[in-house]
């Protein structure tokens, strides 16, 4: 079962979810890209768009002067006639101060209102209907003298105009600007008409931007298109590419949980080479450790029980037999008494491997912390324990320990405790008459200790497991032993507890068995302030 309560609070969609993490991260940074794209592709076609039209618009306006250039035409003589109205009105209108600000009715029209400058009025028409724009015939004054577009009384004068100013100075210039009548964006340009050395007056047209620019629009609005296309397809990209990253980690999130639920087979595929990969792998390989502990355990309580089970049949096998004989037999009763109180200090001593092999592992015992020792007396003490069942098994026990070692940094008893059991399983197994060695020495940065008997060794094939838990060669006679409190059960234990104990101080022990028979025990502990080679 997951534990919710330790997952981090999460108030947003995307802090839930990585893989939404990256599909919006990825569809943010191309939103950008082709927002940015956009807007650049659609400022420069406006531009060209608007350029192309002014040119386009530019070149009409210069047409359309060019026509009225001719000197046969007889338009310079209606831009005459023109000139001649306007002077009258004027002359008409200063005389009149009510009307001086008056310039609304030049009056180029009959009250009929037919055109009575029919040449230039029909020249606008035709080149308005020709260009698609509004084309308006100015005098040099500014004045309109014809347009295709409204009657030129109602057109305020031009003059002031960028483009018909430059238009006057014989340059190019457009104006884009509101209309005067009806507010909507207009694009302008002027061309002058030119007779010989004389100017007539300009040639103004005129055209509403949105139609010049309704190509650029429509390019654009497919740049849009195609641009939120593409953005919808790296998004579904980006959320494909985040699932397939995301994917490996599901996998182990619910391996784990079945792995805690209790299934142990769980295994994640590896499919990359890379850091989820190696995450994979290195998850699998937990399961499989985690496994092999259980087995381990799972072994140890069956051997456990097993070895205790034993000792328990044995007791009650001897107490109904004691209980049944009653005073008829009292030696055979004493006997099995006897007996009763073997089993039991038996599994006195089993229990207490148990434990205290449970207790160095666990590191929960609470000893002292290390200090640097001179292991030559604790080992002749042990030595000494020894001795007398070494004489009892009919054994030599030599012991070639130098009056001072060097100092090493351990718990003297524990290393102590580990001499004794190794030289108890030597006088067990080494048949009377032989000999078994304690030996210390300096080999490098070590002190190596020796146990050796001239015993039976150890076959090669259970050389490898004599250390692990329960682990007996000959179990027959490995029951039998293990009659010093405390050292040795007989269940396996001993060797598991000495190395426990060996390596809890920091050293190691390897096991030998001698091709002329015989075990060598040697235990290598780091001296202080040398710098081991191990
Ligand atoms: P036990 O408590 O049964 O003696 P140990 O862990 O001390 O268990 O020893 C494991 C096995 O290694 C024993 O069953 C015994 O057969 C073998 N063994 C240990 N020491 C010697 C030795 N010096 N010579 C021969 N066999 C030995």
């Amino acid at each position: 079962m997951p534990n919710d309560s330790a997952h981090p609070r999460s108030r947003w969609p995307w802090q839930r979810s990585f893989q939404l993490r990256i599909t919006a991260a990825f569809g943010g940074a191309f939103l950008l890209v082709l927002t940015l794209l956009t807007l650049w592709i659609g400022r420069t076609v406006f531009q060209t768009y608007l350029d192309a039209a002014e040119h386009e618009l530019e070149v009409e306006a210069f047409l359309a002067a060019n026509a009225l250039e001719d000197p046969l035409s007889g338009y310079a003589a209606e831009f005459e006639q023109f000139r001649q109205w306007e002077d009258d009105r004027k002359h008409e209108s200063s005389g009149d101060d009510d009307d001086s600000d008056d310039d609304s009715a030049p009056a180029p029209a009959t009250a009929t209102g037919a055109l009575l400058l029919p040449r230039l009025q029909n020249v606008a028409e035709v080149y308005a209907r020709d260009s698609g724009a509004n084309v308006t015939i100015l005098d040099l004054a500014g004045a309109a003298v014809a347009s295709s577009q409204r009657p030129p009384q109602e057109i305020p004068n031009q003059l002031a105009r960028p483009e018909v100013q430059s238009a006057l100075a014989g340059e190019e210039r457009e104006d884009v600007r509101a209309d005067d009548a009806t507010g909507a964006m207009m694009l302008f340009a002027a061309a002058p008409i030119q007779q010989g050395s004389q100017v007539l007056g300009v040639v103004q047209m005129s055209q509403p931007l949105d139609e010049a620019l309704a190509g650029a629009r429509n390019l654009l609005f497919s740049v849009a298109m195609t641009a939120l296309a593409a953005l919808a397809l790296l998004v579904a990209l980006a959320a494909w590419l985040a699932r397939q990253l995301v994917r490996p980690v599901r996998n182990m999130e619910a391996a784990a949980l079945a792995a805690a639920a209790g299934d142990l087979n769980q295994r994640v595929p590896v499919q990359t080479a890379d850091e989820l990969g190696a995450l994979a792998t290195a998850f699998n390989h937990m399961i499989d450790e985690v496994r092999a502990m259980l087995e381990r355990q799972r072994a140890f309580v069956a051997n456990a029980s097993h070895e205790l089970r034993t000792p328990l049949t044995n007791i009650k096998l001897r107490a109904e037999a004691v209980r049944s004989l009653g005073a008829d037999e009292p030696s055979l009763a004493a006997r099995y008494m006897t007996e009763l109180e073997s089993e039991t200090d038996r599994m006195t001593r089993i229990a207490n491997d148990l434990l205290q092999l449970s207790q160095i592992e666990n590191e929960a015992r609470t000893a002292p912390p290390v200090q640097a020792v001179d292991l030559a007396a604790p080992l002749r003490e042990a030595a000494a324990i020894m001795q007398m069942r070494a004489e009892q098994a009919g054994l030599t026990l030599r012991v070639e320990v130098p009056a001072a070692l060097p100092q090493v940094a351990v718990h003297a008893e524990e290393i102590a405790e580990a001499v004794i059991n190794l030289l108890d399983n030597a006088t067990k197994y080494t048949p009377a008459g032989g000999e078994v060695t304690l030996a210390a020495a300096v080999t490098g940065s070590d002190i190596e200790i020796r146990v050796a008997d001239s015993g039976p060794g150890i076959p090669a094939e259970d050389l490898p497991r004599i250390f692990d838990r329960f682990y007996r060669v000959d179990k027959v006679r490995s029951r039998q032993r293990g009659q010093l409190p405390g050292v040795g059960s007989g269940a396996g234990l001993g060797l598991s507890i000495t190395k426990a104990l060996v390596e809890q101080n920091g050293g190691n022990i390897e096991a030998l068995s001698q091709p002329a028979g015989g075990m060598v025990f040697t235990i290598k502990l780091p001296i202080i302030g040398e710098t081991s080679n191990r």
